[in-house]
């Protein structure tokens, strides 16, 4: 019988795409080193604009396909791969094509509402999906849901916080609470008159885990949880009130399912994301990784206290955008995607990126555009609209700023 597992890595050169196939390629080795074939075999690769890395990784993994989002690189990307039997493709559909390219899994690892319409590709055709991309889940919502289950697919979750939900949740009905983990991120001990001076660099040095600049900055402001809430209520099917938030600086415990006996069962770890991403990779079965071990002696202490709503507003913004449901979560995270961008460009400060999506969302309401998501179209509809109001509240606070 045939063991090797065909994979397509959609964003395959960012943080978690490497740490991917730095897993794919631990397994083959190990596989061979045993005399068996190949755990993986990679089938498609994605990137944006690292045409150097990609070119690199098709030939390190034999990939038949590799897409880059921006053609603008296309000719750099040929001229690496030429008469290397690797087809490429360019632009935003060759991200879809590389989806729905035949591989039983997909690693959705591209960032942000980008990596939606690749992900619903590989969705419709039934495709097991490592799921890393958060964003996509949290403004598609119930669209996303839908076609994952018309299209028979499955949806490994691969954040960390998920993946640990997934590995100890066995009686979905008898759950009490979610409790998802959080570090705190980089500000977590800083006053507000600190962070309001926060820079861009200081944002994205993540304590604990080395990741994306989007994410790391998701995780200072705390809507990175935020968005896991919401990635928690879709995925576990779990209302808002049954979700909880505890920071926990060490990143030991990754979360937790509270039952209602009074069990508590978590899941630690390393801070290491191969060991969740493994884990996606090798579900049911489980893989043997090099990722660092625990040393609980070690660390000796784990920490826990309640997120500070007043430092970190951004949290309670995900909160009001899953109870209000609709297009809401979809308008908070496209407002979110434009102000994370507008302070990595040191257009606004930090505090102004809550700011934005609260006035975004707010702004949406009123015109009424948080009303249920039917199909695709109202989710780029609330998307567009999210980022548009977004940039125009951004252009009013440089020009009353200048
Ligand atoms: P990253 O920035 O390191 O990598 C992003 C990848 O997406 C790259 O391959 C990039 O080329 C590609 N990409 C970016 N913009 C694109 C576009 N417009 N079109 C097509 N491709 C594009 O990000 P990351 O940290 O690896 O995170 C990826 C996703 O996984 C995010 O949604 C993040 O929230 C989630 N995630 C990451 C971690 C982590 O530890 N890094 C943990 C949990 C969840
Ligand atoms: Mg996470």
């Amino acid at each position: 019988m045939n063991m090797t597992k065909s994979l397509t890595i959609l964003g395959a050169t960012g943080s978690v795409g490497q740490a991917t196939l730095d897993v794919v390629m631990e397994a083959n080795a190990r596989a061979r080193a045993a005399g068996k074939e190949d755990s993986y075999r990679v089938i498609a690769l994605t990137a944006n604009r690292d045409w150097a890395g990609l070119a690199e990784q098709a030939l390190a993994t034999g990939a038949s396909y590799v897409a880059l989002g921006d053609a603008r690189f296309g000719p750099q990307l040929e001229a690496a791969l030429a008469g290397k039997g690797v087809a490429i493709g360019l632009g935003p559909e060759a991200l879809v094509e590389a989806a729905a390219r035949p591989a039983e899994l997909v690693m959705a690892a591209i960032v942000g509402a980008a990596g939606l319409a690749p992900a619903l590709a590989a969705a419709k055709r039934g495709a097991t999906i490592a799921l890393a991309n958060k964003e996509c889940l949290v403004c598609a919502g119930s669209v996303f849901l839908k076609a994952v289950q018309d299209g028979g697919a499955r949806i490994l979750p691969v954040d960390s916080e998920h993946n640990a939900i997934f590995q100890v949740l066995d009686q979905s009905d008898r759950v009490e609470k979610l409790i998802l983990t959080a570090s705190g991120g980089p500000f977590r001990t800083w006053s507000a008159t600190a962070i309001a001076a926060a820079t861009p660099e200081q944002a994205v040095a993540h304590p604990n885990w080395s990741m994306g600049q989007k994410i790391s900055v998701d995780s200072a402001t705390l809507m990175n949880k935020g968005l896991e809430l919401i990635e928690a209520a879709l995925l576990f099917g779990m209302p808002e009130n049954k979700i909880d938030v505890l920071v926990h600086p060490q990143s030991v415990i990754h979360s937790l399912v509270a039952y209602e006996d009074g069990s508590v069962l978590a899941q630690l770890g390393a801070a290491d994301m191969r060991i969740p991403i493994a884990h996606a990779l090798a579900w049911p079965a489980r893989l043997v990784t090099s990722a660092p071990r625990l040393d609980l002696a070690a660390i000796a202490k784990l920490d826990f206290e309640l997120p500070d709503l007043e430092r970190f507003p951004a949290l309670n913004l995900a909160r009001c955008a899953l109870q209000m449901k609709g297009a809401a979560p979809t308008i908070l995270n496209a407002s979110n995607e434009v102000a994370v961008q507008a302070f990595l460009d040191r257009n606004v400060s930090f505090p102004e990126i809550a700011a934005i999506v609260s006035e975004t969302m707010e702004e949406a309401c009123r015109l009424g555009m948080d009303a249920a998501l039917g199909d695709l179209d109202d989710v780029y509809a609330a998307d567009e609209a999210g980022r548009s109001i977004a940039t125009q509240n951004i252009a009013k606070r440089k020009f009353v700023s200048a």
